[in-house]
């Protein structure tokens, strides 16, 4: 069984040809993160413009890397929701059109359920098991219980981690940094506080006093960009010029990122043991997004799993991100399921919004 995945919600056009053992034949990704990083973010036209400029040379590119024909085709699985209603609309579109000309099957994929499911492709992981997604557009932790039924116990209510990560190094000039000037903000943080000393500066682990599992992180990127202005100042640095406590800020706040992620995963933990939401045997967490690359929050992670006897799962970068992969793996976990299956001359529609499951957000804090 062959499905191809094709994924566009954001600021990567991918696909991928994937089997039922979770074998990858072919994938191709193009990736509009430079185009965006000179905009300082990303304008949604612009965005749109690049998907339609490559979506048809990924599509085939994949394709053609497979060794399989149209016709050897299972189904066509697109990412429909959530994302950019104008990057969502040229996948949606394309593959739409792609299964009408070739007969297929259409399997509409909500991405976050996508990546939550990667790791099943990598590895036997049963349900029920607890879902950890912090990237530079999301931090939530939810319940994955089947293949298209979620709980979902907590998210972020302004910016996700990656976001802010980006932001201070930004706000820290890192792009001028001999070392760090082809890395991710995220990346470029890491590496820095592996030379830095996180106790030369303290910044307040956010929503101390809310016991749920939602997440902030503007506050505490506000408290390290206000730190950063003032040591600016103290040093009598002109714009642009790298501060020289750089790498202890780095590893202040990259530690802090850790705390809080890792205090909202151990509750989430403890509120899904008390409600018997977990297994017995092999219970599992799992974390993904792009910020779940970074070995120290991951290391924060451990030590709650070990506390709490739970196996933690990351599976590598590559699975991590956007990428046609996870969406294939919808396909074939849909499909071997028969769910959300739509015939060829079925209309597709996308939602720019869409939750995770069953939000019980506020039930976590009420049993807190
Ligand atoms: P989403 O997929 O949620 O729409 P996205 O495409 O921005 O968001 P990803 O591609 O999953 O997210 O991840 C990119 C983010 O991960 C960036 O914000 C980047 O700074 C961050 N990141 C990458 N590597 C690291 C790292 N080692 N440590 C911390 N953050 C990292
Ligand atoms: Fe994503
Ligand atoms: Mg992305």
């Amino acid at each position: 069984t062959l499905v191809l995945g094709v994924e566009t919600s954001c600021d990567e056009t991918g696909a991928a040809v994937v089997d039922e053992t979770g074998r990858i034949l072919g994938e191709c990704l193009h990736s509009q993160k430079e185009v965006h990083l000179k905009t300082g973010g990303i304008i949604p036209t612009v965005a749109q413009r690049l998907h339609r400029e490559h979506v048809s040379t990924v599509v085939h590119g994949a394709l053609r890397s497979s060794g399989a024909a149209p016709g050897d085709l299972a189904a066509v699985a697109a990412t429909v929701k959530p994302g950019l209603a104008l990057s969502l609309g040229v996948g949606v579109a394309f593959s739409a059109d792609f299964a009408r000309r070739h007969r297929k099957p259409l399997i509409p994929v909500h991405h976050m359920e996508a990546h939550a499911l990667t790791v099943r492709m990598l590895e036997p992981v049963e349900f029920p098991f607890l879902v950890l997604l912090v990237s530079g557009g999301h931090a939530l932790l939810a319940l994955a219980r089947g293949i298209d039924d979620f709980l979902l116990l907590g998210q972020t209510l302004d910016e996700a981690p990656g976001d802010s990560l980006d932001k201070v190094a930004r706000r820290l000039h890192l792009k001028n940094h001999p070392e760090c000037s082809s890395m991710s903000g995220g990346q470029a943080i890491e590496f820095l506080a592996k030379q830095g000393d996180r106790h030369k500066f303290n910044f307040k682990t956010p929503m101390g006093q809310t016991y749920d599992c939602n997440f902030s992180f503007a506050g505490l990127r506000n408290q390290v960009t206000m730190t950063i202005t003032k040591q600016e100042m103290a040093e009598g640095l002109n714009q642009g010029d790298m501060l020289s406590c750089v790498s202890d800020i780095a590893a202040a706040a990259q530690h802090t990122v850790a705390s809080h992620i890792a205090k909202r995963t151990h509750r989430a933990i403890l509120f899904c043991k008390a409600k018997g939401l977990l297994p017995e045997s092999n219970p599992t967490l799992v974390v993904s997004g792009g910020v779940a690359s970074n070995s120290y929050i991951r290391q924060a992670l451990g030590i709650v799993t070990d506390a709490t006897g739970l196996h933690l799962r990351c599976p590598p970068a590559k699975f991590c991100t956007d990428n046609g992969v996870m969406i294939a793996w919808n396909g074939i976990e849909r499909l071997r399921e028969g769910k959300g299956i739509l015939s060829y001359d079925e209309k597709v529609h996308y939602e720019p919004k869409a939750p995770l499951g069953v939000d019980i957000t506020a039930e976590v804090k009420n049993a807190a």
